[in-house]
Formats: structure tokens, sequence, C-alpha cells
């Protein structure tokens, strides 16, 4: 299997080199991630200017390429050519905090995934519980990460399906298991915040506490509040079908003056 990883916490960042360590025993591996952090950036294609690659390592000495791209944008040059061999599987991470309910648009960890699945290729995003800065031990994604590759060495993904994992921050033997999920609801803690520059013109930061969320069984919030993995299958297909049957979408031409 071919695996071409990337992240959005940059290519430099321990959670990546942490996921090729885990995926490396089932294959090759290719490396195109961000220069630079690109959290919560959502799905993006950069058409306002030039995107550029360069070769880099990862700390272990393991070869990289590096873009000043968004996380999505390495995955269209990866995919679209800029590496040679046909790519199998997208995986995406280790992020160091989770990606859960309503997060997955804004995550540049999952929509790296999503680009993926725009150019025919499945793909899995990891995400770990902790905090964004700190230091933060990845073993147990890495065991659930070897869990569910060693699945799809024998099972098809879905067409046009990928998954969003989700790992509690416990040691390995801590992990109660894993739960196939479903979306849960995210609830944010957003507020504007007002500062002053040097000059007194205001700007802004979108800032406030940790988003929370409602905990039910069966949801990926629920699981890790429960400490369990979750893998919740995602597609880009956002129809609220079913939604809106009763209304009247048809106007005979002589109402419409
Ligand atoms: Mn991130």
């Amino acid at each position: 299997m071919h695996f071409l990883v990337t992240n959005d916490d940059g290519v430099r960042a321990p959670g990546l080199l942490a996921l090729v360590d885990a995926v490396r025993p089932f294959g090759k591996v290719s490396i195109l991630a961000p220069d630079r952090n690109w959290s919560g950036s959502g799905h993006v294609k950069t058409m306002s200017r030039p995107l550029r690659v360069f070769e880099t390592a990862l700390q272990d000495g393991t070869p990289a390429f590096a873009s000043d791209g968004a996380p999505s944008d390495c995955v269209a040059l990866a995919l679209l050519g800029y590496i040679d061999e046909p790519v199998d599987l997208v995986v995406s991470g280790i992020n160091t905090t989770s990606n859960m309910g309503h997060d997955v648009t804004y995550s540049g960890t999952v929509t790296a995934v999503m680009e993926g699945i725009v150019n025919g290729i499945p793909g899995v995003a990891f995400s770990q519980e902790g905090s964004e800065f700190g230091p933060q031990d990845f073993a147990v994604s890495q065991h659930v990460a070897n869990v569910i590759i060693t699945q799809l060495l024998s099972r098809k993904m879905p067409e046009g399906v990928f998954l969003n994992v989700n790992i509690p921050d416990v040691a390995v033997d801590k992990l109660k298991g894993i739960q196939l999920t479903r979306q849960g609801l995210r609830v944010y803690h957003s507020r504007l915040d007002e500062r002053l520059d040097p000059r007194g013109g205001k700007y802004y930061w979108i800032a406030g506490d940790k988003p929370g969320g409602v905990p039910e069984p069966g949801t990926d919030i629920g699981a890790l509040a429960n400490g369990f993995a979750s893998v919740t299958p995602l597609q880009l297909d956002l129809t609220a079908h079913g939604k809106l049957l009763d209304w009247e979408w048809y106007f005979p031409i002589d109402e419409r003056n």
C-alpha cells in the first residue's frame, strides 16, 4: 500500500512523524505537508498565488516534501502529479486536538482527507485529544492506526467514504476500545476579542474557551468522553436528505407577474 501522509500542524510536527511510523510497516510512504501550522484552515484551494514545494526531512531523517500551501493543497499537489507513484490511501495527522462534530469543516486535518476524496482516493484523518501546544505521547493513536490500516488491507472503503478518527489522550492499556460513531454536537464558546494596535487601529481575535460538546452515546464526542477511540465514516455529500419536501417548488408561469 502506498500512503500519502500529510497534516495541518506543519511538516515538523511530532504527530506527523508518529503517523509515518505507524503506517511505515504497511508499505511505501510519501510525505507532503505544509511548511507551517494551518490548523483550522478548512478545505482550501489556493488559486490566487503559485504553490512552492521543497525537499526537507523529518526529525528521524525520513525524506519529506513541504509546501507553502494548505493541507488540502498539499494533497492536491501530490495526487495531481507531484508524487509519481499512484497513492492508495491519504492519511492525515496525528492532530494534537480532537476534530469532532462540526469541527470537521474547520479542520485542516480532516479537509486534507476530503481533498483525497475529490481526487478519488480514500483516506483516514487522525486526531488525538490533548493540548494544542504541549508535548504529547502518540502511542495510543499509533495503536488505533495499526488496527484500522490492518483492516484496510483486506477491506475496500466504500466509494466516496473517508474516516474521521479521534483518539482520547490516554495510555494504550487504558483505551477502552474503538467505536463506530456518527458526528456529535460540538458546542463552541467563541467570543470576539477586540484589541488595539500600536497606532490605535482595532483588530480582532476570534477567541474564547475550548469547545465542549454533547457526549451522546453513539457519537464521536460520546465515545471519547467514555474512553473509547471514535471512527466516524464521512462523505462530502452534505445534502439534508428528506428535508423541505413539503415546500412548494413549482410556480406556474402565469403567476410570476
Ligand atoms: Mn492542527
